[in-house]
């Protein structure tokens, strides 16, 4: 089996214990999960490990390799898909055989999140509607920012997440609002 991104190279089996069998190309790095490879692992993981937050994930350089690529085992077209999550690199999947291709390191930055055992929900429409979400409202707060400056920007922000979690919470907004007192 060729590697999907150097094409000539060919791609040789990676066991380790407890992680799903992968095949890895040593020209670039990327490593290929066959489907089955990676429900059985899952199957045998038993329960899905809580996401670490982003600042407990390993920081390893990631070559993202953006162009179209073709399954190394069916030949048909990868679909790429943003993980998010605070991850800005995408993973590449056969929507016909169901093999995932990840770039060099990406895969153990997603184990390092504990997002490893995520890879099918990634490719579901609810997980990607949320990282739209979330971009929408990064989008949001950065034009705010930038109308307001950024010092301002900070004090109200500052504010928002202390009254967000104040128990008279209430009281201070209707304080706020009113412009007679
Ligand atoms: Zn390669
Ligand atoms: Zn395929």
């Amino acid at each position: 089996m060729k590697c999907p991104v150097c094409k000539t190279v060919s791609l040789h089996s990676l066991e380790s214990e407890k992680l799903p069998q992968r095949l890895i190309c040593d020209e670039c790095g990327g490593q290929w999960i066959k489907s089955f490879q990676y429900w059985k692992w899952l199957k045998a993981h038993g329960e899905n490990l809580p996401e670490k937050p982003a600042d407990e994930g390993v920081q390893l350089p990631v070559s993202d390799s953006t162009k179209a690529k073709l399954c190394p085992e069916c030949g048909h077209f990868l679909t790429m898909k943003k993980v998010g999550h605070g991850i800005d690199f995408h993973v590449d999947r056969c929507t016909t055989c169901g093999g995932i291709w990840f770039d060099k390191n990406e895969w153990e930055i997603l184990k390092s999140r504990n997002l490893h055992d995520d890879i099918h929900f990634i490719f579901s429409s609810t997980w990607q509607r949320e990282i739209s979400a979330e971009e929408n409202r990064q989008t949001y707060k950065k034009r705010i920012e930038a109308l307001l400056g950024q010092q301002d920007f900070t004090k109200v922000k500052d504010f928002k997440e202390w009254t967000a979690i104040h128990p008279k919470r209430n009281t201070i907004m209707a304080f706020l609002a009113d412009m007679d007192v």
